[in-house]
């Protein structure tokens, strides 16, 4: 049977990627947005793959938004938690607010989406569960102490996780990318950027495909021994 796969965050940027690869590799695809239903409805007409808005930062809203998936597509085989965001300012500055946007969007969401498939998974024996970390949640960077917490708080859900779930076959892997060309460096400058590249040793920013690649292949029958893993793709920025 064609196995169902859920993206959150999955019509702009990494995860449209990884919904356009996962489509091409066979499943069904289901993608989530938090409010660029302009962005999303056009997604979906040129890839033909459902979107679902809801905002993961909420927990009702995630059962809701789940719910609705399975009404329509069935019970989700494969989660890529992919929905993110990043809130700026040095930390003698930031403000709770800025904590809170971002420990609930990018740390409180992956728990609140895997609660509402963890069951599912485990009453059929198979499922995959891979999270969006970053560079910054394994080196730190300054000016975002909320958000290298949160991208390094889902690398330890990952490895706990993992070792929770082993048994039903439900594996649990991060992927930790570098600097990625996305619409979250498109306020960046010139020269911030020239001096990101500079720093960057293949020369280069990194592509969606560059991620969503590993996502499809961590979701195969291929990967079923790999769990509690975290897969680095910086162009060798920064070796863990
Ligand atoms: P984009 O800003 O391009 O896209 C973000 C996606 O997440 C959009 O679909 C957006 O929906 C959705 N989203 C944001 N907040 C919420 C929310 N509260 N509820 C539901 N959906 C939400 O991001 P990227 O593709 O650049 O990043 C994707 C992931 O990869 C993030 O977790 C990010 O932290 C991580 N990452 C990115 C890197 C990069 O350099 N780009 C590097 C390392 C990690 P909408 O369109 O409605 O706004």
């Amino acid at each position: 049977m064609t196995k169902i796969a859920l993206v959150t965050g999955g019509t702009r940027g990494i995860g449209a990627s990884v919904s356009i690869s996962l489509k091409k590799a066979g499943y069904n695809v289901a993608a989530t947005y938090n409010s660029n239903t302009e962005k999303a409805n056009a997604f979906a007409s040129e890839h033909e793959i459902e979107v679902f808005q809801w905002n993961v930062a909420d927990s009702a809203a995630c059962e809701a938004g789940v719910k609705q998936v399975q009404d329509k597509m069935g019970s989700i085989d494969i989660l890529i938690n992919n929905a993110g965001i990043s809130k700026a300012s040095m930390a003698h500055k930031m403000s709770v607010e800025q904590w809170d946007d971002v420990i609930r969007t990018d740390l409180d969401s992956v728990f609140y989406m895997t609660r509402c498939v963890l069951e599912g998974m485990r009453e059929k024996s198979f499922g995959r569960i891979i999270t969006i970390s970053s560079i910054n949640g394994q080196k730190g960077e300054m000016g975002l102490i909320n958000y290298s917490a949160a991208k390094a708080g889902v690398l330890g859900f990952t490895k706990a996780l993992a070792q929770e779930t082993a048994r039903k076959n439900i594996t649990v892997n991060a992927v930790a990318p570098g600097y990625i060309d996305t619409d979250i460096l498109a306020d960046a400058s010139e020269d911030f950027l020239k001096s990101l590249v500079g720093k960057i040793p293949v020369g280069r920013l990194g592509t969606v495909e560059d991620v969503s690649r590993i996502v499809t292949f961590l979701a195969s029958d291929d990967a079923g021994f790999i769990t509690g893993s975290t897969i680095t793709a910086n162009g060798g920025q920064y070796f863990t």
